[in-house]
């Protein structure tokens, strides 16, 4: 058995190795293997069905996850073609939030005007 990300053999005494992921632990792997398009992650991606539906066994070190799965070593691995969506759907959120805000505030006023005239 390897390492999934790094492709070293472990074994099954390795504490520092992840026996068993969780189900959403697998899933952010996916995820992440996707937005990284890296070996590793081609690697990961082609057994997607297979380790999701348990039939393929992952282990991986904690190490390996937590430098995988991590954005700054996604931004600064000099890759630009990743694009960070959740990031990019939280400003979008945050400015149409703000639109919304204003438009019930322009939306308000108006209404005052009215009642004022009346
Ligand atoms: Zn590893």
């Amino acid at each position: 058995m390897e390492c999934i990300i790094c492709e070293k053999q472990v074994n099954n005494a390795d504490k520092s190795v992840v026996h068993k992921p969780r189900p959403q632990g697998l899933i952010s792997l996916l995820s992440y293997a996707e937005k990284r398009q890296d070996k590793a992650g081609k690697r990961i991606l082609q057994q997607k069905d297979g380790i999701l539906s348990g039939n393929v066994k992952v282990k991986f070190h904690y190490n390996c996850r937590k430098s995988y799965t991590s954005l700054q070593n996604i931004v600064y691995s000099g890759r630009r073609k990743v694009n960070f969506p959740e990031v990019i759907n939280q400003r979008l959120l945050v400015k149409s939030f703000r639109l919304i805000l204003e438009l019930c505030a322009s939306f308000a006023i108006k209404v005052e005007q009215r009642k004022n005239k009346i």
